[in-house]
């Protein structure tokens, strides 16, 4: 019997554990810890809220998740409630699955000041992310910029462009909608360093 731990619920952890069900059947068991009390990483709080198809990839996760093989341990921040050495003294392996959670800060004039978000921050926000919940961005102003000319950037200025009808289906989080409902934002711009050609937007967005 083969006893593997997974540090992170994402897909990359999911997939993996997939796998390892797929080789090894009944002879593994796989133990899959996350920090967040709920599984399935940014597909959860990352994947814009009126982005439903595309969370719905979790149910093929799901189908994992309620195999005889597989748990899911929340609230475990490993590296803080657990070490690394503890876990690989208890499993024949384990695999660090913990994605890109942190904003990578932008080193320039003003980056800093009031009601500058990074773009994880905002996203966790608006997707109850339990660390950013709390954020209470100020949304009173007329205009609103976006730096970043990728699917991010473009989702953060739809969620910021629509209103409250269009978030019907969605699964937005009430105190984001309720903070959206009151704002005064009439125009939004998308700030790229260089031209049209280098936009990474898949061709839908
Ligand atoms: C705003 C945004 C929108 C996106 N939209 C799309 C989209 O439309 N389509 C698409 O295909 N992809 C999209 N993506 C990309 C997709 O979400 C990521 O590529 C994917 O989730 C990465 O999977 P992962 O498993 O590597 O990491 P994650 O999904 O980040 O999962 C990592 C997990 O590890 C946990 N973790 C981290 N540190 C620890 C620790 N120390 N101890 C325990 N647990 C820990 C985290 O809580 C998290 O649950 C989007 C990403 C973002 C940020």
């Amino acid at each position: 019997m083969r006893h593997i731990a997974i540090v992170g619920s994402g897909p990359a952890g999911y997939y993996t554990a997939e796998a390892a069900v797929k080789k090894w059947g009944d002879d593994a068991r796989i133990d899959i810890f996350d920090k967040l009390p709920v599984p399935f990483g940014l597909i959860r709080t990352g994947v814009a809220p009126d982005h439903q198809s595309i969370k719905a990839v979790a149910r093929r996760y799901e189908k994992t998740a309620i195999g005889q093989s597989v748990r899911f341990i929340g609230n475990v921040d490993v590296g803080g409630s657990v070490s690394i050495e503890e876990l690989g003294s208890l499993y024949d392996a384990v695999i660090l699955a913990t994605g890109a959670p942190q904003d990578r800060p932008l080193e320039i004039p003003g980056a800093r000041t009031g009601n500058v978000f990074g773009s994880a921050a905002f996203v966790g926000w608006y997707n109850g992310h339990p660390e950013f919940a709390g954020m209470d961005p100020v949304l009173s102003g007329k205009h609103a910029v976006v730096i970043g000319m990728g699917n991010v950037a473009l989702d953060v200025a739809r969620i910021l462009a629509k209103t409250e009808g269009e978030f019907a289906g969605s699964d937005i989080v009430a105190h984001a909608l309720n903070a959206l409902r009151g704002s005064a934002i009439e125009k939004i711009t998308i700030l790229g360093r260089r031209g049209p050609h280098q936009i990474m937007m898949t061709p839908k967005e």
